[in-house]
């Protein structure tokens, strides 16, 4: 049985997300989308709420699961047995980055394969942070994300206002 795990903040997921998850959900037996639980981050949604939001979105794709995990992101990928970690590549900007953790990760779990699904043309200027930004604007997030993430966002942004 072939496991790949697709790590990352997801805060919020994304269409962006989305169409990675959808598209490699079909490359391999088993999907796992890991919510890196990385406390230093100033995070928008906690990492249960970004668990529950991604099952719901994805729960009539049978073989994806969502789970989140701590730590270094190779340690999870070796408890899980996943011998894929999936990243998504939009511009030139995220590749360095990305081959580097890589190669650091190939380092540590030889085994481990890391496979770059470039973006569809549709999502390349898309992140999260781009959601954050136009959201605590109180901007238009619909070609963003799906339409039953935009109230919690919204919400998010409007307890913020109330607390400052
Ligand atoms: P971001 O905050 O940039 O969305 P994440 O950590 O949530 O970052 O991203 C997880 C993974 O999803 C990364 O591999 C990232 O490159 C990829 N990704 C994020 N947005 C997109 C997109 N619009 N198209 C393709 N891949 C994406």
């Amino acid at each position: 049985m072939k496991i790949a795990l697709y790590p990352g903040s997801f805060d919020p997921v994304t269409n962006g997300h989305l169409d990675i998850i959808t598209r490699s959900a079909k490359l391999f037996d088993r999907l796992v989308v890991g919510v890196l639980n990385n406390s230093q981050k100033n995070a928008l949604f906690s990492v249960d709420e970004r668990v529950s939001m991604i099952k719901e979105l994805t729960q009539e794709l049978p073989n994806v699961e969502v789970t989140s995990f701590d730590g270094l992101m190779v340690e999870y990928a070796r408890k899980i047995h996943a011998t894929c970690v999936i990243r998504g590549l939009r511009a030139v900007t995220d590749f360095e980055y990305e081959l580097q953790i890589a190669q650091s990760n190939k380092i540590q779990y030889p085994e481990l394969e890391t496979i770059f699904l470039t973006t569809d043309l549709h999502y390349s200027y898309l992140s999260s942070t781009i959601v954050r930004e136009f959201a605590s604007y109180g901007g238009d997030i619909s070609k963003f994300v799906p339409a039953s993430i935009i109230p919690k966002v919204m919400e998010k942004y409007s307890i913020k206002k109330k607390e400052s």
